[in-house]
Protein backbone atom coordinates (compact mmCIF):
# COMPACT_ATOMS: atom_id res chain seq x y z
CA UNK A 1 0.00 0.00 0.00
CA UNK A 2 0.96 3.28 -0.51
CA UNK A 3 -0.25 7.15 0.45
CA UNK A 4 -1.15 8.32 -3.89
CA UNK A 5 -1.47 12.40 -2.55
CA UNK A 6 -1.80 14.32 -0.05
CA UNK A 7 -4.22 17.48 -0.24
CA UNK A 8 -4.39 21.12 1.63
CA UNK A 9 -6.79 23.90 1.46
CA UNK A 10 -7.36 26.97 3.88
CA UNK A 11 -10.82 27.43 4.65
CA UNK A 12 -11.75 30.67 6.52
CA UNK A 13 -13.56 30.45 10.42
CA UNK A 14 -15.69 32.93 9.74
CA UNK A 15 -16.06 33.51 13.53
CA UNK A 16 -16.96 36.78 15.07
CA UNK A 17 -16.26 36.20 18.86
CA UNK A 18 -13.04 38.08 20.49
CA UNK A 19 -11.01 36.91 23.53
CA UNK A 20 -9.28 39.42 25.78
CA UNK A 21 -6.12 39.44 23.06
CA UNK A 22 -7.42 39.01 19.48
CA UNK A 23 -10.73 38.27 17.61
CA UNK A 24 -11.24 35.61 14.72
CA UNK A 25 -12.10 37.83 12.05
CA UNK A 26 -9.15 36.77 9.41
CA UNK A 27 -8.97 33.25 11.09
CA UNK A 28 -8.26 30.29 8.78
CA UNK A 29 -7.37 26.74 8.86
CA UNK A 30 -5.77 24.27 6.90
CA UNK A 31 -7.44 21.05 5.90
CA UNK A 32 -5.73 18.10 5.00
CA UNK A 33 -6.68 14.81 3.21
CA UNK A 34 -4.20 11.91 3.22
CA UNK A 35 -5.48 9.75 0.24
CA UNK A 36 -4.43 6.47 0.36
CA UNK A 37 -4.48 3.38 -2.33
CA UNK A 38 -6.54 1.40 0.20
CA UNK A 39 -10.04 0.76 -0.91
CA UNK A 40 -13.02 0.09 1.05
CA UNK A 41 -16.58 0.09 -0.15
CA UNK A 42 -15.12 1.50 -3.69
CA UNK A 43 -13.47 4.54 -2.45
CA UNK A 44 -10.14 5.14 -1.73
CA UNK A 45 -9.58 5.18 2.58
CA UNK A 46 -8.31 8.83 3.16
CA UNK A 47 -7.51 10.53 6.46
CA UNK A 48 -8.03 13.95 7.65
CA UNK A 49 -7.10 16.66 9.63
CA UNK A 50 -7.41 20.15 10.37
CA UNK A 51 -5.03 22.53 12.15
CA UNK A 52 -7.45 22.97 15.22
CA UNK A 53 -8.35 26.72 15.87
CA UNK A 54 -6.48 29.72 16.79
CA UNK A 55 -3.50 29.12 14.51
CA UNK A 56 -3.52 30.43 10.75
CA UNK A 57 -3.42 28.10 8.05
CA UNK A 58 -0.38 26.40 7.47
CA UNK A 59 -0.10 25.32 3.86
CA UNK A 60 3.23 27.10 2.61
CA UNK A 61 5.26 24.77 4.76
CA UNK A 62 2.94 21.92 3.76
CA UNK A 63 3.30 22.30 0.45
CA UNK A 64 6.80 23.63 0.03
CA UNK A 65 8.63 20.48 2.71
CA UNK A 66 6.13 17.92 4.30
CA UNK A 67 4.02 17.10 1.55
CA UNK A 68 7.12 15.87 -0.91
CA UNK A 69 9.29 14.42 1.50
CA UNK A 70 6.15 12.11 2.15
CA UNK A 71 5.55 11.67 -1.46
CA UNK A 72 9.01 11.63 -2.99
CA UNK A 73 9.69 8.26 0.14
CA UNK A 74 9.97 4.89 -1.13
CA UNK A 75 6.67 3.72 0.19
CA UNK A 76 7.21 1.24 2.09
CA UNK A 77 9.77 2.86 4.58
CA UNK A 78 6.42 4.57 5.52
CA UNK A 79 4.55 1.23 6.47
CA UNK A 80 4.66 -0.46 9.89
CA UNK A 81 5.66 -3.92 10.03
CA UNK A 82 2.87 -5.64 8.82
CA UNK A 83 3.22 -3.54 5.56
CA UNK A 84 -0.11 -3.43 5.30
CA UNK A 85 -1.05 0.16 7.30
CA UNK A 86 1.04 3.22 7.61
CA UNK A 87 3.96 3.83 10.46
CA UNK A 88 2.90 7.16 11.58
CA UNK A 89 6.27 7.70 13.59
CA UNK A 90 8.15 6.83 10.37
CA UNK A 91 6.13 9.03 8.06
CA UNK A 92 6.91 12.09 11.24
CA UNK A 93 11.03 11.06 10.78
CA UNK A 94 10.23 12.05 6.94
CA UNK A 95 8.96 15.08 7.14
CA UNK A 96 11.53 16.49 9.85
CA UNK A 97 14.50 15.22 7.01
CA UNK A 98 16.35 18.43 6.84
CA UNK A 99 14.76 20.78 9.80
CA UNK A 100 16.98 22.36 12.39
CA UNK A 101 16.59 21.75 16.25
CA UNK A 102 14.11 24.24 17.78
CA UNK A 103 12.33 26.76 15.93
CA UNK A 104 9.11 24.31 17.01
CA UNK A 105 5.50 26.51 15.63
CA UNK A 106 7.28 27.40 11.97
CA UNK A 107 6.73 23.69 11.63
CA UNK A 108 4.94 21.79 14.51
CA UNK A 109 0.99 23.11 13.29
CA UNK A 110 1.89 22.07 9.88
CA UNK A 111 3.73 18.70 10.73
CA UNK A 112 0.68 17.79 13.07
CA UNK A 113 -2.01 18.31 11.13
CA UNK A 114 -0.55 16.07 8.20
CA UNK A 115 0.43 13.37 11.35
CA UNK A 116 -3.33 13.53 12.62
CA UNK A 117 -4.67 12.75 8.91
CA UNK A 118 -2.10 10.13 9.02
CA UNK A 119 -3.70 8.60 12.29
CA UNK A 120 -7.38 9.06 10.75
CA UNK A 121 -5.73 6.74 7.55
CA UNK A 122 -4.40 4.22 10.16
CA UNK A 123 -7.55 3.38 11.52
CA UNK A 124 -9.85 3.85 8.82
CA UNK A 125 -7.60 0.93 7.96
CA UNK A 126 -7.60 -0.96 11.04
CA UNK A 127 -11.13 -0.18 10.95
CA UNK A 128 -11.57 1.12 14.59
CA UNK A 129 -12.27 4.23 15.45
CA UNK A 130 -9.21 6.12 16.47
CA UNK A 131 -10.16 6.67 20.44
CA UNK A 132 -9.73 2.67 20.46
CA UNK A 133 -6.17 2.14 18.50
CA UNK A 134 -4.91 5.04 20.86
CA UNK A 135 -5.97 3.16 23.67
CA UNK A 136 -4.39 0.17 22.67
CA UNK A 137 -0.93 1.51 21.72
CA UNK A 138 -0.81 4.19 24.59
CA UNK A 139 -2.93 3.36 27.33
CA UNK A 140 -3.16 -0.89 27.79
CA UNK A 141 -6.32 -1.09 25.56
CA UNK A 142 -8.33 0.72 28.63
CA UNK A 143 -10.59 2.21 25.76
CA UNK A 144 -12.93 4.73 26.84
CA UNK A 145 -17.29 5.19 26.11
CA UNK A 146 -17.52 8.83 26.98
CA UNK A 147 -15.40 11.59 28.16
CA UNK A 148 -15.66 14.65 30.55
CA UNK A 149 -16.62 17.59 28.22
CA UNK A 150 -16.34 21.70 29.25
CA UNK A 151 -17.93 24.14 27.06
CA UNK A 152 -14.82 26.68 26.36
CA UNK A 153 -17.23 29.95 26.35
CA UNK A 154 -18.05 33.04 27.69
CA UNK A 155 -16.55 34.83 25.08
CA UNK A 156 -17.11 39.03 24.62
CA UNK A 157 -19.13 40.09 21.60
CA UNK A 158 -20.36 43.34 21.04
CA UNK A 159 -23.29 44.89 22.87
CA UNK A 160 -23.31 41.89 25.40
CA UNK A 161 -25.23 42.09 28.45
CA UNK A 162 -24.66 40.68 31.51
CA UNK A 163 -27.71 38.75 31.17
CA UNK A 164 -26.56 37.68 27.29
CA UNK A 165 -23.41 36.17 29.42
CA UNK A 166 -25.77 34.13 32.08
CA UNK A 167 -28.07 32.82 29.59
CA UNK A 168 -25.14 31.70 27.52
CA UNK A 169 -23.96 29.69 30.63
CA UNK A 170 -27.54 28.29 31.50
CA UNK A 171 -27.87 27.14 27.58
CA UNK A 172 -24.50 24.81 28.36
CA UNK A 173 -26.05 23.74 31.18
CA UNK A 174 -29.40 22.99 29.32
CA UNK A 175 -27.47 21.14 27.30
CA UNK A 176 -26.00 19.04 29.55
CA UNK A 177 -22.51 20.42 30.33
CA UNK A 178 -21.55 20.60 34.42
CA UNK A 179 -18.37 22.75 33.81
CA UNK A 180 -18.01 25.97 31.30
CA UNK A 181 -15.25 28.22 31.34
CA UNK A 182 -15.26 32.22 30.30
CA UNK A 183 -13.05 34.57 29.07
CA UNK A 184 -11.53 37.30 31.69
CA UNK A 185 -9.08 40.30 30.62
CA UNK A 186 -11.60 41.93 27.79
CA UNK A 187 -12.35 44.58 30.64
CA UNK A 188 -11.12 46.27 33.59
CA UNK A 189 -10.58 43.70 37.12
CA UNK A 190 -13.58 45.47 38.28
CA UNK A 191 -16.03 44.74 35.21
CA UNK A 192 -14.49 40.98 34.83
CA UNK A 193 -15.43 40.12 38.50
CA UNK A 194 -18.76 41.32 37.93
CA UNK A 195 -18.89 39.11 35.12
CA UNK A 196 -17.84 36.26 37.08
CA UNK A 197 -20.17 37.06 39.87
CA UNK A 198 -22.93 36.88 37.31
CA UNK A 199 -22.10 33.61 36.00
CA UNK A 200 -20.84 31.70 39.11
CA UNK A 201 -24.79 32.55 40.26
CA UNK A 202 -25.85 30.26 37.33
CA UNK A 203 -23.02 27.95 37.70
CA UNK A 204 -22.98 27.41 41.87
CA UNK A 205 -19.32 27.14 42.19
CA UNK A 206 -16.18 28.11 41.62
CA UNK A 207 -15.19 24.25 41.10
CA UNK A 208 -17.23 24.47 38.32
CA UNK A 209 -16.16 27.41 36.39
CA UNK A 210 -12.53 28.54 34.82
CA UNK A 211 -11.52 31.58 33.50
CA UNK A 212 -9.00 32.18 30.62
CA UNK A 213 -7.00 35.20 29.92
CA UNK A 214 -5.47 33.79 26.79
CA UNK A 215 -1.87 35.30 27.64
CA UNK A 216 -3.59 38.86 27.71
CA UNK A 217 -1.55 40.39 30.90
CA UNK A 218 1.76 41.58 31.90
CA UNK A 219 3.37 40.71 35.28
CA UNK A 220 1.67 43.10 37.58
CA UNK A 221 -1.63 43.09 35.77
CA UNK A 222 -1.06 38.32 35.86
CA UNK A 223 -0.67 39.46 39.81
CA UNK A 224 -3.04 41.17 40.51
CA UNK A 225 -5.96 39.11 38.78
CA UNK A 226 -4.69 35.95 40.32
CA UNK A 227 -4.51 37.57 43.65
CA UNK A 228 -8.34 38.78 43.04
CA UNK A 229 -9.57 35.74 42.14
CA UNK A 230 -7.95 33.33 44.04
CA UNK A 231 -10.81 32.91 46.74
CA UNK A 232 -13.19 32.01 44.35
CA UNK A 233 -11.35 28.84 44.41
CA UNK A 234 -12.11 28.41 39.97
CA UNK A 235 -11.93 24.72 38.51
CA UNK A 236 -8.43 26.80 36.64
CA UNK A 237 -7.38 30.37 35.57
CA UNK A 238 -6.07 29.33 32.11
CA UNK A 239 -2.82 31.67 30.16
CA UNK A 240 -2.74 34.42 32.56
CA UNK A 241 0.53 35.45 30.70
CA UNK A 242 2.74 35.21 28.26
CA UNK A 243 3.21 31.02 27.39
CA UNK A 244 6.86 31.15 27.36
CA UNK A 245 7.58 33.33 30.82
CA UNK A 246 8.19 30.78 33.09
CA UNK A 247 9.62 32.18 35.71
CA UNK A 248 6.11 34.60 35.87
CA UNK A 249 4.36 31.58 35.99
CA UNK A 250 6.44 30.14 39.08
CA UNK A 251 5.75 33.77 40.81
CA UNK A 252 2.10 33.03 39.85
CA UNK A 253 2.09 30.35 41.28
CA UNK A 254 3.24 31.54 44.87
CA UNK A 255 0.44 33.91 45.23
CA UNK A 256 -2.09 31.28 43.55
CA UNK A 257 -2.88 28.39 45.21
CA UNK A 258 -5.80 26.76 42.62
CA UNK A 259 -5.19 25.15 40.16
CA UNK A 260 -3.25 27.61 36.86
CA UNK A 261 -3.77 26.29 33.26
CA UNK A 262 -1.27 26.90 29.73
CA UNK A 263 -0.19 24.67 26.95
CA UNK A 264 -2.08 25.64 23.99
CA UNK A 265 1.26 27.69 22.60
CA UNK A 266 3.29 25.26 23.22
CA UNK A 267 4.55 23.26 20.75
CA UNK A 268 7.14 20.75 21.92
CA UNK A 269 7.89 18.63 24.34
CA UNK A 270 10.75 20.65 25.24
CA UNK A 271 8.53 23.58 26.06
CA UNK A 272 6.40 21.48 28.17
CA UNK A 273 8.91 20.22 30.07
CA UNK A 274 10.46 23.66 30.68
CA UNK A 275 6.84 24.47 32.11
CA UNK A 276 6.68 21.93 34.41
CA UNK A 277 10.67 22.34 35.71
CA UNK A 278 11.09 26.39 35.89
CA UNK A 279 7.68 27.63 35.66
CA UNK A 280 6.86 26.03 38.85
CA UNK A 281 3.73 24.41 37.77
CA UNK A 282 2.47 21.73 40.35
CA UNK A 283 2.41 18.02 39.22
CA UNK A 284 -1.58 16.95 40.41
CA UNK A 285 -2.65 20.21 40.77
CA UNK A 286 -2.34 22.92 37.73
CA UNK A 287 -3.80 21.80 34.12
CA UNK A 288 -1.87 21.03 30.71
CA UNK A 289 -3.71 21.76 27.40
CA UNK A 290 -1.56 21.12 24.65
CA UNK A 291 -3.42 20.75 20.82
CA UNK A 292 -1.83 17.68 19.39
CA UNK A 293 -2.38 18.61 15.84
CA UNK A 294 -0.25 21.79 16.40
CA UNK A 295 2.63 20.39 18.20
CA UNK A 296 3.30 17.76 16.07
CA UNK A 297 0.32 15.38 16.11
CA UNK A 298 -0.04 12.29 17.97
CA UNK A 299 2.75 10.20 18.64
CA UNK A 300 4.83 13.06 19.56
CA UNK A 301 2.08 13.94 22.22
CA UNK A 302 2.59 10.21 23.52
CA UNK A 303 6.38 11.24 24.19
CA UNK A 304 4.85 14.38 26.23
CA UNK A 305 2.50 12.22 28.27
CA UNK A 306 5.84 9.87 28.57
CA UNK A 307 7.54 12.73 29.83
CA UNK A 308 5.19 14.27 32.38
CA UNK A 309 4.90 11.26 34.00
CA UNK A 310 8.75 10.96 34.66
CA UNK A 311 7.75 14.41 36.97
CA UNK A 312 4.89 12.68 38.50
CA UNK A 313 2.17 14.43 36.30
CA UNK A 314 -0.78 12.14 36.23
CA UNK A 315 -2.92 11.91 32.90
CA UNK A 316 -6.11 13.27 34.14
CA UNK A 317 -4.13 16.99 34.18
CA UNK A 318 -4.08 17.20 30.55
CA UNK A 319 -7.06 18.60 28.72
CA UNK A 320 -6.31 19.43 25.21
CA UNK A 321 -7.48 22.22 23.52
CA UNK A 322 -9.75 22.06 20.28
CA UNK A 323 -12.56 21.69 20.68
CA UNK A 324 -13.09 19.32 17.98
CA UNK A 325 -13.12 15.38 17.26
CA UNK A 326 -9.34 15.30 17.60
CA UNK A 327 -9.12 16.50 20.60
CA UNK A 328 -11.93 13.79 22.12
CA UNK A 329 -10.05 11.06 20.71
CA UNK A 330 -6.75 11.64 21.80
CA UNK A 331 -8.37 12.26 25.24
CA UNK A 332 -10.71 9.12 24.84
CA UNK A 333 -7.42 7.18 23.86
CA UNK A 334 -4.91 8.53 26.59
CA UNK A 335 -7.60 8.52 29.35
CA UNK A 336 -6.78 12.30 29.94
CA UNK A 337 -8.84 14.52 32.17
CA UNK A 338 -11.40 15.42 29.33
CA UNK A 339 -11.75 17.55 26.34
CA UNK A 340 -13.20 20.90 25.54
CA UNK A 341 -16.45 21.89 23.30
CA UNK A 342 -16.83 25.18 21.45
CA UNK A 343 -20.62 24.69 20.91
CA UNK A 344 -21.33 26.95 17.87
CA UNK A 345 -18.65 28.79 17.69
CA UNK A 346 -15.94 27.87 14.95
CA UNK A 347 -18.75 27.38 12.16
CA UNK A 348 -17.91 23.91 10.47
CA UNK A 349 -14.80 23.51 12.93
CA UNK A 350 -16.00 23.55 16.42
CA UNK A 351 -17.91 21.17 17.75
CA UNK A 352 -18.42 16.96 17.55
CA UNK A 353 -20.33 14.26 15.73
CA UNK A 354 -23.78 15.11 14.73
CA UNK A 355 -25.12 12.52 16.62
CA UNK A 356 -22.83 12.63 20.00
CA UNK A 357 -24.70 13.30 22.88
CA UNK A 358 -23.81 15.49 26.03
CA UNK A 359 -25.03 13.86 29.32
CA UNK A 360 -23.79 15.40 33.37
CA UNK A 361 -20.60 16.53 32.02
CA UNK A 362 -19.84 13.54 29.55
CA UNK A 363 -19.77 13.28 25.79
CA UNK A 364 -20.44 10.11 24.21
CA UNK A 365 -17.91 8.96 21.45
CA UNK A 366 -17.94 7.36 18.24
CA UNK A 367 -17.49 4.56 17.22
CA UNK A 368 -17.03 5.16 13.20
CA UNK A 369 -13.68 4.64 11.76
CA UNK A 370 -10.95 6.92 12.00
CA UNK A 371 -11.27 10.58 13.74
CA UNK A 372 -15.14 10.07 12.95
CA UNK A 373 -15.60 13.41 10.43
CA UNK A 374 -17.73 11.22 8.45
CA UNK A 375 -20.37 11.68 11.06
CA UNK A 376 -19.93 15.60 10.91
CA UNK A 377 -21.79 16.43 8.25
CA UNK A 378 -20.99 20.46 7.32
CA UNK A 379 -16.98 19.39 7.98
CA UNK A 380 -16.80 16.24 6.29
CA UNK A 381 -18.18 18.28 3.01
CA UNK A 382 -15.63 20.34 2.85
CA UNK A 383 -13.18 17.15 3.70
CA UNK A 384 -14.48 14.86 1.10
CA UNK A 385 -14.55 17.93 -2.01
CA UNK A 386 -10.72 18.22 -0.91
CA UNK A 387 -10.42 14.68 -1.33
CA UNK A 388 -12.70 14.42 -4.63
CA UNK A 389 -14.49 11.67 -2.77
MG1 LIG B 1 -7.48 29.01 26.04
Amino acid sequence: MRIVDIRETAIPLKSTLANSSFDFTEMTTSVVAVITDVFRSGKPVCGFAFNSTGRYACGAQMRARFIPRIIAAEPVSLLDETGNNLDPAKIFDCMMRREKAGGHSERSIAIGTIEVAIWDAVAKIADKPLHTILAERFSDGKIADKVFCYVGGGWYWPGQTIKDLQDEMRRHLDAGYTMVKMKVGGLPLDQDLRRLEAVLEVIGSGKHLAVDANCKFDRDESLRYARALSPYKLRWFEEPCDPLDFALFADLTEVYEPPLATGENLYSTQDVENLVRFGGFRAGRDVIQIDPPQAYGIAQYAKTLEMLSRRGWPRTSLFPHGGNQMSLAIAAGFGLGGAESYPGVFGDFGGFADDASIEIGTISLSERPGIGFEGQARLYRIMRELAAL
